[in-house]
């Protein structure tokens, strides 16, 4: 018998650079940095994408937005995860409960946290409660902490859709 939930876990990591925007759940964040990637690079919103995916067995973020495909240059990751939510309710699921941390030595995240919840929240279909943003540094460590990038993880659990 297949139990009636799924879980995922997603992870991601983008290099920080000048004159780029800082995009973390889909919240501009004011920085001297900014996530180098093909899309926004909003590295938490796709550690998000992953998990939902990987709790559908759908495989990964790459398999659906390669980022060498010139349709998602400058993508907005939100739109993005939309896009896996619609995925998540035709597979008959919904979501019980993201919960995420982000880990960057800096800026201080804390106070973009409730705005990086309510927008992961909206695109989800859920309500904020069920968005866990945690922050933390590396302490330091290794390249997130010498501020060479910023890493996510993020795991989420699906329940069948009510009929
Ligand atoms: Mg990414």
């Amino acid at each position: 018998m297949t139990p009636p939930f799924r879980i995922g876990n997603g992870y991601d990591i983008h290099r920080l650079v000048p004159e780029r925007a800082l995009i973390l759940g889909g919240v501009h964040i004011p920085h001297t940095l900014g996530l180098l990637g093909h899309s926004d690079a909003d590295v938490l919103t796709h550690a998000v994408m992953d998990a939902l995916l990987g709790a559908l067995g759908l495989g990964d973020i790459g398999h659906y937005f390669p980022p060498d495909d010139p349709q998602w240059t400058g993508a907005d990751s939100v739109m993005l995860l939309t896009q896996v939510r619609r995925w998540v309710a035709e597979h008959g699921w919904q979501v019980a409960n993201v919960d995420t941390v982000v880990v960057a030595e800096r800026p201080k995240l804390k106070p973009h946290i409730p705005a990086m919840q309510a927008r992961l929240a909206t695109a989800l279909g859920v309500t904020p409660a069920q968005v866990g943003v945690k922050a933390t540094t590396n302490e330091r460590l290794g390249s997130v902490g010498r501020e060479e990038g910023i890493a996510a993880h993020a795991v989420a659990l699906l329940v069948p859709t009510r009929s």
